[in-house]
């Protein structure tokens, strides 16, 4: 199953998407984790990306279609993958449909994970990383121990472009740049709209449930 995640920053995509993954053994594929990957290695993409994502601006679309070509033809995407976080632009969705066709396979869903400014903006001041690649929010899914990995017991860390300064302008790049995909994909008939207000366990049973009813037809 070919699955996007698609909302604003701070909505759960990267959250949800790990859940997703493990329910349905496909490969969880987010831009925004290999651009940070390519960061700290400081290849020439990262180095490249770095300076957009300081600033809360989108990658340039030239360099996200190269990267997620190469990233689907992988053969641990045969049976599909959860994309989270591309494509955000209506560029970068004809890349993908180009990007599909040429790969032989088919977007079966977008799921749009609706979530409020406000509410956007208190998940993503108490978002904290680790280094592994697992997300927790302060205080709406702390670790078990105060500022330390549950699953691997390194230090948390808070994103360099979840601090202040670029957050506005994420959010206002989302509206601009990647709302607009919204009615792309509902005429495609596409899109399944979820209420990512809730818990994260409840967000997660309702996409399940939609993506289990698709399955099923
Ligand atoms: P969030 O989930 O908080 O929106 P991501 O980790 O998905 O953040 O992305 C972080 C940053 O990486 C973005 O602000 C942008 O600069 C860059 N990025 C990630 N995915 C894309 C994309 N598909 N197109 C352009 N830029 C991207
Ligand atoms: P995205 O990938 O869309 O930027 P994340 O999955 O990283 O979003 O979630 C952003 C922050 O909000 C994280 O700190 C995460 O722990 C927290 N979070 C995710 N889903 C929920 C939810 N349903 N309720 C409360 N907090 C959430
Ligand atoms: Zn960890």
């Amino acid at each position: 199953m070919m699955i996007v995640l698609f909302g604003p920053p701070g909505s759960g995509k990267g959250t949800q998407a790990k859940k997703l993954a493990e329910k349905y053994t496909i490969p969880h594929v987010s831009t925004g984790d290999i651009l940070r990957e390519n960061l700290k290695h400081q290849t020439a993409l990262g180095l490249e990306a770095k300076k957009y994502m300081d600033r809360g601006e989108l990658v340039p679309d030239e360099v996200l279609d190269g990267v997620i070509k190469d990233r689907l033809a992988q053969p641990d995407c045969d049976s599909g993958c959860i994309l989270d976080g591309y494509p955000r632009t209506i560029p970068q969705a004809e890349a993908l449909d180009a990007i599909m066709n040429e790969l032989g396979k088919t977007l079966d869903v977008v799921v749009n994970i609706e979530v409020p400014d406000a509410e956007v903006l208190k998940r993503i001041s108490g978002r904290r990383m680790c280094a592994c690649g697992a997300s927790y929010h302060i205080h709406f899914n702390p670790p078990n121990q105060e500022g330390i990995c549950d699953l691997c017991n390194r230090p948390l860390y808070q994103r360099e472009d979840d601090k202040e300064t670029a957050v506005m302008n994420r959010i206002a790049v989302y509206k601009k740049q990647s709302q607009p995909l919204i009615e792309y994909y509902r005429r495609k008939g596409v899109l399944v709209t979820v209420d990512g207000t809730a818990e994260i366990q409840e967000v997660f049973e309702e996409i399940a449930a939609a993506l289990d009813s698709l399955q099923a037809t």
